[in-house]
């Protein structure tokens, strides 16, 4: 029996297997594997270097392919944190700050995994963050290191205002990629684009990419009706229940995302707040540049969304939080090739970004809502 390897230094690309060539494989394993307690065949491979991804295909002495290839992806365990150490790092941040921060369980997934989070501080002026909407995307690594670092230093703030957390809404999907799956996922367990799920004119569908959004085979599918999904039902019972002062949904790919805010500006009535909530997040997240980019807010009118939703439901100011690719690191990470020092450089972006909106959130404390 052989055992031939293949590498492919890039993972986006959805279809990549069907451009390997078998015969192209290094054979990296000749001799007879032996089944293992469950009657797998197993190979431990120990020259694979992280963020790169392998297609192995077994052989037999007759040089005849057995079955279909297996794909992995090798993740930076400190780039993708995996759910128990998101878990592990909300027990430890409450364990240190009782006073202040509590984990809660806000729902439950498809695949009936809780929905866990921490609130922080005053609830009753607070700001929303939500990340891994999408599971190839990003939050959870930017939010924790974000709390952690305002709990440390800037506790004063929690006084008056507060931050409620999900790091992670699509689980299920999220443990797919820390699991290995080469691909970038975007749909939840039951392959419902979360982000056109939400009841905000989600009877209309859409086009946009090019991909419909009322194919259930398609990646952005909206579900078989509103809020079909727990995770989405999961969210807008957050909302419900805390009416949070503003609402940020973390996007992009790669477990990094930049600065280019996007919001449903049709809504004139909440204009206002829009810019001035995105204008705060953006200096502070361009605090430490000598050159800032113009503030601008993209309109994205699709339909499902969470912020259509935040905005026109439960009217709370929300932005998707994306990135760009003229900049090299968010670039990066748009194909999952991002370092853990291009993560910390955004940690401590989205560090200033969202201390610049809690310091407002506290200086203007009105408990209005
Ligand atoms: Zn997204």
């Amino acid at each position: 029996m052989e055992f031939g390897r293949y590498l492919i230094p890039y993972s986006n690309n959805q279809k990549f297997i069907k451009n390997c060539d078998p015969d192209k494989a290094a054979i990296i394993f000749k001799g007879t594997l032996k089944p293992d307690s469950m009657g797998y065949l197993t190979y431990n491979d120990q020259q694979v270097k992280q963020k790169y991804s392998y297609v192995y295909w077994l052989q037999n002495k007759h040089g005849k392919i057995l079955g279909n290839p297996v794909c992995l992806k090798l993740r930076d365990p400190k780039v993708w944190m995996s759910q128990q150490s998101i878990e592990k790092t909300m027990d430890s941040l409450v364990a240190k700050y009782p006073k202040w921060a509590q984990k809660t369980t806000f729902g439950k997934t498809v695949n009936n995994l809780p929905i866990n989070g921490l609130v922080v501080g005053n609830l009753k002026n607070a700001l929303l963050l939500v990340g891994y909407t999408h599971a190839g995307e990003s939050g959870a690594e930017l939010h924790l290191a974000t709390i952690a670092q305002l709990l440390k230093n800037n506790k004063k703030y929690f006084r008056k205002a507060g931050i409620i957390v999900i790091p992670v809404l699509n689980i299920d999907s999220r443990n797919l990629l820390i699991n290995g799956q080469p691909d970038y996922v975007r749909t939840n367990a039951n392959g419902v684009d979360l982000n056109r799920n939400f009841p905000a004119n989600w009877e209309k569908p859409d086009n946009s990419y090019g991909i419909k959004t009322d194919d259930p085979n398609s990646t952005t599918y909206r579900g078989p009706f509103p809020a079909s999904e727990p995770e989405t039902q999961t969210l807008m019972s957050v909302m419900e229940t805390y009416k949070p002062t503003v609402f940020f949904d973390y996007h992009w790919m790669g477990t990094i995302t930049g600065c280019n805010l996007l919001s449903y500006l049709d809504d004139t009535v909440m204009k206002l707040e829009l810019e001035l909530y995105g204008k705060l997040f953006h200096d502070g997240f361009f605090s430490d540049q000598k050159i800032k980019p113009p503030f601008r807010i993209e309109n994205s009118t699709k339909s499902g969304t969470t912020q259509r939703y935040a905005i026109t439901v439960a009217k709370i100011p929300a932005f998707s939080v994306e990135g760009v690719k003229e900049v090299p690191v968010q670039e990066r990470s748009h194909s999952d090739m991002a370092s853990a020092e291009d993560q910390l450089e955004y940690k401590q972006k989205h560090y200033q970004a969202i201390l610049s909106v809690l310091k407002y959130l506290y200086k203007n404390n009105t408990y209005t809502r």
